[in-house]
């Protein structure tokens, strides 16, 4: 898919939004992005999953790992078209670990796949998980990147779109001086 493509079914799904939405950081934007939205529908999981299998199609890979909760679908797809096998990390007083007797065995390569970046922390964390298991990662695939193009995780990395993020303090928020209407996303103000 296209970057047209992909945004349109990102709008398409009400994954993104335009209008002036204030941010959990309390800064204002004027894009508004809810990947679980797009994941809602298996048709478009599956077209943004098969971009990151395909991108790591010929590496050998044993096992994917996602971290709960977001990068569950990805992960969970992403296994699906590769067929191998799929973990996940929960999160258990702050920290994420692998529960439910999910186990990696030494030397195993594994893929870690994920919703959206931003800081890039749940994968860090993920991928500590897996070197001190002393398995082997192969590289990171997710669907956004939001982190401007300072993600780095050291690894083969993949993403099916870049989306800059623009977001403006209240105080010098364009939007708010052409007085458009405010809105907290996860309201019911967004239609
Ligand atoms: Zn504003």
């Amino acid at each position: 898919m296209t970057e047209p493509e992909i945004l349109d079914i990102f709008k398409k799904s009400g994954a993104l939004l335009t209008g002036h939405f204030q941010l959990t950081s309390g800064r204002h934007s004027d894009r508004y992005f809810q990947c679980a939205k797009v994941l809602q529908y298996p048709e478009y999981t599956q077209a943004l999953c098969k971009m990151i299998a395909d991108n790591f199609r010929m590496k050998e890979i044993d096992t994917v790992i996602s971290p709960a909760i977001g990068g569950l679908v990805v992960g969970q797809e992403v296994a699906r078209q590769l067929n191998k096998r799929f973990i996940f990390a929960e999160r258990e007083e702050k920290k994420l670990s692998l529960r439910r007797g999910f186990l990696l065995d030494e030397n195993e390569k594994v893929l870690v796949c994920e919703d959206v970046v931003t800081t890039g922390g749940s994968v860090f964390e993920v991928m500590d998980i897996v070197k001190s298991n002393n398995a082997k990662i192969v590289g990171v695939g997710f669907i956004v990147d939001r982190s401007n193009g300072k993600v780095d995780f050291g690894y083969r990395q993949f993403s099916t779109l870049k989306m800059e993020v623009v977001s403006y303090q209240p105080d010098e928020c364009p939007l708010c001086r052409e007085d458009i209407e405010l809105v907290k996303p996860g309201s019911r103000k967004i239609k």
